[in-house]
């Protein structure tokens, strides 16, 4: 399997254009918001985008699409309410990656606002049993990203998602998503060669391998623990470029795709993806000049 390296693309404009511009920074593969991720509220698809869209990836060779979910879904939300809502606007998104041929659909597991992480686990299972019973046949595989344990999130230890897998009644159907600033956040620290190989080993034993969906690839601006969410350019922050070099090298990470997640804007974007690239081949170089964008997600 060829790796696949990409970004995160701008769907600005309309979903469809954004596999073209995925393929000028050197993409193969990509991540877009299908809609406006602050929102609750989006224009609907239409037929004619999303048959533009599927030519426009084929079109480009986009090796895999993943979609990020909306920010405001919590599925483990106290709130009725705001439960009532994030299951819509969840299965309105599995509806949309179905519509636009997207296999992915990576999502933060939910906050439990004081209600305790077995609480927001056993709520978070439950919803997703749901979903899963609203759409018997989508392919659409749900992934899981790991958090960087800010507040009460859930997923922020191995431990935490394989119980929430454990409590769905259709495991087959859902994959992780690494956010590798989100886990050295979160205390594992992969930066340094023992503490990767510990990571691996650790994810192995209590997730399994297989799970393994895709790679957030973001360096963190905050150390080792701190339990915050803060993307760094690759090689600049906490983690440093040893532990991107072994991302893209080991057999047990290089085949899954990669979407980077940086302040690097789309100019960044495409040096930071040469990078990964030549450090794949055993020839990272220099680390690549890029002036810091603000991230626009
Ligand atoms: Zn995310
Ligand atoms: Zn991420």
């Amino acid at each position: 399997m060829d790796l696949r390296i990409g970004c995160h693309v701008s769907t600005s404009g309309g979903v469809q254009k954004s596999p073209q511009r995925g393929a000028e920074l050197g993409a193969r593969c990509m991540q877009v918001f299908t809609r406006n991720q602050m929102s609750w509220n989006h224009k609907p698809l239409t037929d004619g985008e999303a048959a533009a869209f599927r030519t426009a990836v084929a079109k480009h060779r986009m090796g895999t699409v993943m979609s990020h979910d909306s920010y405001l879904v919590n599925l483990c939300s106290p709130d009725p309410d705001k439960h009532e809502k994030s299951v819509e606007g969840f299965c309105a998104e599995v509806e949309r990656c179905t519509r636009l041929g997207i296999p992915l659909l990576n999502f933060h597991p939910g906050a439990h606002m004081g209600k305790g992480a077995a609480w927001g686990i056993q709520t978070i299972a439950s919803t997703l049993n749901g979903v899963c019973e609203r759409f018997p046949d989508s392919p659409v595989k749900l992934v899981l990203e790991t958090v960087a344990g800010q507040g009460s999130t859930v997923g922020r230890t191995f431990a935490e998602l394989r119980d929430i897998l454990a409590g769905v009644h259709q495991p087959e159907r859902f994959g992780i998503c690494v956010d590798t600033a989100h886990v050295f956040a979160a205390g594992y620290d992969i930066a340094t060669e023992a503490g990767w190989q510990k990571t691996w080993e650790e994810f192995d034993r209590v997730l399994g391998l297989g799970v393994l969906a895709a790679f957030h690839v973001n360096d963190s601006k905050v150390p080792l623990g701190s339990n915050v969410d803060r993307h760094a350019l690759i090689g600049r922050g906490h983690i440093g470029p040893a532990a991107f070099i072994r991302l893209v090298t080991d057999p047990r990470t290089r085949h899954v795709p990669m979407f980077l997640e940086t302040p690097a804007g789309n100019a960044g974007y495409a040096k930071e993806i040469a990078w990964l690239y030549a450090a794949a081949q055993g020839e990272p170089g220099d680390l690549p000049e890029i002036a810091e964008q603000k991230r626009g997600y």
